[in-house]
């Protein structure tokens, strides 16, 4: 039987301490697959490093040089790491049978790669890796990051509980997912639309090895509005929703004052009027703001601009251009 090529996908930003601890990890990782005979003995590590301004790249460049099974890829400038998976797996298309996203810091389990590769062997073309213990976790992450995918899953967005962004894909679900064309990129939402066979493997997650998330609540945050925006309209019903409550309150208020000018009473009104212009601005404001997003998303996807740019290529085939890809 002809063994898989695997492509292992490795983002890596500002991660000089934490990459000479997990590189021989990957790197006994992928000795151990293919001494297995669960993949291809030209299977490799990918690492893309996304404009570190560290001892990133030189670290990578040098275990490349050393180390036949490593490739590299630079990004020209940081573009954060959705764009940075992108760029691994899309430059991976031609090249390999499957490919495998995970992050630099050790945290994802890599044992569970073997089961990855198992399922796909038996079939399945995108196999998740789902966290089911996040005790590691802070409590404020986990909280973070539990409510974060109720809000998804409320706004219609198929993402798997508690899977980030180590998973296994195919080359044929690659080639599906290159035409997603999307810049604003939310990758856990996305590869679920692609469709085919999918599966999970649960592993426990560990805390990082070393250095600092680069995921502070702020971008956490942004993550979540991108992933809302770029794949679900629910948030314009909910405007449509609240307009129309809104109008039958008021439609109930004017009923009222009517009522009570027939009476022959005044009604004293400043308190009242304050409050309800304080209210109706405030929810104006919001029903603005979440068109907003949508407009400044229609905005940026308009332009089509590269979802990433390749400065350096090590240990590479032939460059490919990331246009069309
Ligand atoms: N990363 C990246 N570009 C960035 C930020 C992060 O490529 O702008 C990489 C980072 O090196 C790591 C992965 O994305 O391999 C996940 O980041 P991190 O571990 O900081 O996030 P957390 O696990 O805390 O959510
Ligand atoms: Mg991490």
């Amino acid at each position: 039987m002809l063994l898989p090529q695997l492509a292992i996908v490795i983002p890596c930003y500002n991660e000089e301490q934490v990459l000479p601890l997990t590189y021989p990890l990957f790197a006994d990782k992928l000795k151990q697959l293919q001494d297995k005979g669960l993949v291809s003995k030209s299977s490799y590590l990918l690492f893309v490093d996304d404009g570190s301004s560290d001892q990133t790249w030189q670290l990578i460049c040098d275990y490349a040089v050393a180390d036949e099974q490593v490739r590299a890829l630079r990004q020209s400038r940081n573009r954060g790491h959705q764009n940075t998976v992108l760029a691994g797996l899309l430059e991976s298309i031609d090249v390999c049978d499957i490919t495998i996203s995970i992050d630099a810091d050790g945290q994802d389990d890599l044992d569970a790669m073997d089961e990855m590769v198992s399922a796909y062997l038996d079939g399945a073309d995108v196999v998740y890796g789902v966290r089911n213990d996040r005790s590691t976790d802070s409590f404020f992450k986990r909280f973070t990051a539990e409510s974060f995918y109720r809000v998804l899953n409320a706004m219609g967005v198929q993402a798997v509980f508690n899977h980030a962004d180590y998973r296994l894909i195919s080359a044929r679900v690659l080639k599906e997912f290159a035409n997603f064309k999307e810049v604003n990129l939310f990758l856990r939402g996305m590869v679920p639309l692609v469709g085919f066979k999918s599966t999970s493997v649960y592993y426990s997650r560990a805390p990082r090895l070393a250095g600092e998330s680069h995921y502070p609540f702020s971008k956490m945050l942004s993550l979540a509005i991108d992933g809302i925006t770029s794949l679900s309209v629910k948030p314009l019903r909910f405007v449509t929703g609240l307009g129309l409550a809104v109008s039958f309150l008021a439609f109930l208020l004017l009923a009222w004052i009517i009522t009570v000018f027939f009476l022959g009473k005044t009604i004293p009104g400043w308190a009242s009027m304050t409050a309800i212009v304080a209210f109706m601005s405030g929810i104006q404001l919001l029903s603005l703001g979440i068109i907003g997003e949508y407009v400044g998303k229609i905005y940026l996807e308009s332009k089509g601009r590269p979802r990433y740019i390749i400065s350096e290529r090590v240990g590479m085939l032939p460059p490919v251009s990331s246009e069309g890809a």
